[in-house]
């Protein structure tokens, strides 16, 4: 490193004076003491064009600038700019560094990562790992529009829907035996990051877990019919002694049916990719609902039904039925006598038909409300089981909710009551007919 002179136009000064000096001294002592000023002055002149030259041809190529050499203030000039362009150099080497490394990371991961643009989703950027789930190109699909390459109506609707959560189990578009989880993620503002995982051992050890569940179910109903069957033929008459046993017996076999009965429709369910695509009348559904609740209830309660929604819906009338009497049976059963049922079918403001139960009963504590939708999760296992509640309930409405692409909203205070409310899409609306609905 060149030594700088502390006070480089101190020092550009005093040479200039004492080179002005020798000139002068110089052409006094030839005759002429202005001619030998004014030659001192014209070459100092020309040394300063010089060197303004030098650097400027310096700067003006994009070479890599030389370390100055000498002193005065056009060396200080040069080694300032020499110095910034050292720095600027090791910068853009550190930063050349930097984007290496996160390449042969990003390159190494397991799971694909594409940078897609904002709307239209055309891919700018993918790793490696896209071209092994995905079967991407890394040439020829940069630039195409990621539902293009990946054509599944899931995928579409998916994005149509907005993308929220991930999608789950969408087979790979090069091996169908390869199952993948889609993220959406918002990257900068014109950009989205979307990460595909391969899924596959986990699909693999969910599908086992639902077959022992549905095996396990399955094998109970028959030694339970039969048990049940041997229970209904002893009357209690003929054994007084055991009347209280017998009762008992019965009601755990009838609840432990139902608990069968209960997770095998959850695994029907849980095998189904969409649900049945009919009318779905929800007049009748309505109606159906009322007289349930009326006799669940049996007179315990205040039912009322109001309807302000003119839609039917696409859906499966079986499936949508079990997961709406799920929700009145729950409010009936945890109401207390002299409460209030409100079955609610109604439009949200966003046109989505929405079919809410609300009661005025117990109430659900907020630390609750995030599990209370898993299996046998229960607030309160004395009520569910006083009640006949198999804790399954919730997670047949939620399972039946996502068939349907619905989705389960629950309000619910302590000491004032719940509300759980099924609301779908608009697309699963259906505008009534007016003159049929008339006529009806
Ligand atoms: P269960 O068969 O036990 O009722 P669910 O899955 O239907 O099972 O409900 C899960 C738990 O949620 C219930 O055990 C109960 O604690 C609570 N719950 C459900 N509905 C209501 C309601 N309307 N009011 C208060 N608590 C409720």
């Amino acid at each position: 490193m060149r030594l700088m002179p502390s006070r480089p136009w101190q020092h550009s000064i005093s040479r200039l004076a004492g080179w002005l000096f020798l000139c002068a001294v110089s052409g006094a002592l030839l005759g002429s003491f202005w001619i030998g000023l004014s030659a001192g002055l014209a070459a100092a002149l020309g040394w300063n064009y010089w060197q303004l030259h030098r650097l400027l041809s310096q700067l003006s190529g994009r070479r890599r600038l030389q370390a100055p050499q000498g002193w005065g203030v056009f060396s200080e000039v040069a080694a300032r700019l020499f110095q910034r362009q050292r720095e600027a150099r090791q910068r853009k080497r550190r930063l050349h560094a930097l984007l290496r490394t996160f390449r042969t990371a990003a390159a190494s991961l397991p799971d694909a990562i594409l940078v897609v643009s904002e709307g239209q989703l055309e891919i700018e950027w993918f790793n490696e790992a896209a071209v092994r789930l995905l079967g991407l190109r890394p040439r020829d699909d940069i630039g195409k529009r990621f539902t293009h390459l990946v054509r599944a109506p899931r995928v579409s609707d998916w994005l149509a829907s907005g993308a929220a959560e991930p999608l789950l189990d969408l087979p790979s578009p090069i091996d169908a035996n390869r199952r993948l989880s889609l993220r959406l993620i918002d990257y900068t503002t014109r950009q989205r990051l979307l990460v595909v995982r391969d899924i596959s051992m986990l699909m693999h050890l969910e599908q086992v877990r639902r077959d022992f569940v549905a095996n396990v179910s399955h094998e109970l109903r028959t030694p339970l019919t039969v048990v049940h069957g041997y229970l209904d033929m002893l009357e209690p008459d003929e054994h007084p002694e055991w009347a209280g046993l017998l009762r008992e017996m019965r009601t755990q076999s009838a609840r432990m049916t139902q608990i069968v009965e209960d997770l095998l429709t959850l695994s029907r369910l849980e095998a189904q990719e969409r649900a049945i695509e009919d009318p779905v009348d929800m007049r009748s559904q309505l109606a159906s609902l009322n007289r349930e609740a009326e006799a669940l209830s049996n007179g315990r309660h205040r039912i009322v039904v109001t309807e302000s929604c003119d839609m039917d819906l696409h859906g499966s009338s079986k499936e949508l039925h079990s997961a709406f009497s799920n929700l009145v049976s729950n409010a009936v059963r945890y109401t207390p006598d002299g409460g209030r049922i409100e079955i609610r079918y109604s439009c949200d403001d966003q046109g989505r038909p929405r079919l809410a139960v609300i009661d005025s009963g117990q109430g659900i504590p907020a630390q609750h409300l995030p599990r209370i939708t898993e299996r046998f999760y229960r607030v309160s296992n004395s009520r569910s089981r006083e009640t006949g509640g198999t804790g399954l309930g919730l997670s047949i409405v939620k399972h039946v909710l996502n068939l349907h692409q619905g989705h389960l909203d629950i309000h619910s205070e302590v000491g004032q009551g719940s509300e759980f409310a099924c609301v779908f899409a608009a697309s699963r609306g259906i505008v009534r007919d007016s003159d049929a609905s008339e006529a009806a």
